[in-house]
């Protein structure tokens, strides 16, 4: 039936739990449906000329903007109408997203860490990134999750993050300055837009947004769409430590979202990540991202040693009780990396999960009625 897919993910499109819950990504795979960042481009903006407003005349015009996209959208997925019948609008959705991302970068709120500098003065922020995005890689990833494989996987350099296990940590956070890297390379909106294309024609399934974290690159990122036409579903993989600003600007262009949920303490969270109020603000961006569009969505849990009651429970029952159609990704995968290794202060995180732990979560999420398993 699929058999345009790859022979080592076709299994798991004949799970019917999987096709039901991502129709809207597999109908743009199959070319059926239109990924959303395209009718954001065809969604026209009542303005003749974004360059005399302001910040909050701009927000305003985003929302009403916001409802004309939700019609569209609507219309379309329904068959009333198709993007090739819309018109190329004088200044689109996407033009308004770009112009309020290159606002926020001069006083940046991208994320909830909200440093306020004016990055294109390279002043820099937390992630101690300028307005120029820079990439370290960008593939086809094989290693995702079945249903998004192969992924046109693209990594930017820098986190919103300080975790202390980080594993990619030589791209989060060691990968020298602005001025001096170590890893990567400068990317304009449309040299990332060839990248895109480079990846659509080798045949990726998507493109993943991820990094390091995405967040600080909404505004190339954005920019980068305006200059790409493929008909390919965007995924956004991040932390989620995404501003309520940042969140706006992305709901409407992500198809997938493919968010992490490590912590429910907020005082284990900081003492890992340096993020305050982690809790409230990844749960707040999840829910937003799983109630606009299609709540297609892979949560991505890592279970850590010592921390399933604390923090995997209470997720998954969260999951369940908030977020009921996105599978949960339970992972095994942590190893006593980084700043852990060796480290007394965290001795106890010192270790493998154990068995006994991925039992308790996994038949904990299976009580829960989560699906974990397509995902695994
Ligand atoms: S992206 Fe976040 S960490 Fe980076 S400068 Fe902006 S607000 Fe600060």
């Amino acid at each position: 039936m699929f058999r345009f897919l790859r022979v080592n993910t076709d299994a798991i499109w004949e799970n019917p739990v999987v096709v039901r819950r991502f129709q809207h990504y597999l109908g743009v795979f199959q070319g059926k449906k239109s990924a959303r960042y395209l009718i954001v481009k065809k969604t026209p903006v009542n303005l003749s000329d974004l360059m005399d407003l302001s910040l909050s005349e701009m927000w305003e015009h985003h929302k009403q903007t916001r409802e004309r996209f939700n019609k569209i959208e609507s219309k379309i997925e329904k068959g009333q109408s198709t993007i090739q019948e819309l018109d190329n609008p004088e200044i689109s959705f996407l033009d308004l997203k770009v112009r309020i991302a290159k606002e926020i970068i001069q006083n940046c709120h991208f994320c909830e860490r909200r440093c306020h500098v004016d990055r294109t003065k390279k002043e820099l922020g937390f992630c101690r990134l300028a307005d120029k995005s820079i990439v370290t890689s960008a593939f086809l990833h094989v290693g995702e999750e079945p249903p998004l494989i192969p992924s046109g996987t693209i990594f930017f350099i820098g986190c919103t993050f300080r975790c202390a296990f980080c594993q990619n940590w030589s791209i989060s956070q060691k990968w020298g300055n602005i001025d001096n890297l170590n890893e990567g390379y400068f990317v304009t909106p449309v040299s990332l837009s060839k990248i895109m294309e480079k990846l659509a024609k080798e045949g990726a399934k998507n493109i993943n947004w991820v990094g390091g974290d995405p967040t600080p690159n909404i505004h190339t990122i954005l920019e980068a769409l305006t200059h790409f036409q493929v008909n390919i579903i965007q995924l956004w993989n991040s932390n989620m430590f995404v501003s309520l600003e940042g969140m706006e600007l992305l709901l409407d262009v992500m198809d997938f979202w493919l968010p992490d949920l490590k912590f429910f303490e907020n005082g284990f969270a900081y003492e890992m990540t340096k993020a305050k109020s982690y809790k409230e603000v990844a749960t707040r961006n999840i829910k937003k991202a799983y109630n606009n569009g299609f709540h297609e969505m892979i949560i991505r849990h890592l279970i850590m040693p010592g921390r399933v009651e604390a923090d995997t429970l209470p997720i998954l029952d969260w999951c369940a009780g908030n977020v009921e159609r996105a599978f949960v990704n339970i992972m095994a995968q942590w190893r006593p990396e980084h700043k852990i290794h060796g480290n007394p202060r965290y001795n106890t995180l010192d270790r493998r999960v154990s068995s006994q732990e991925m039992d308790r979560a996994r038949k904990y999420a299976d009580q829960l009625g989560i699906r974990w398993r397509e995902v695994h």
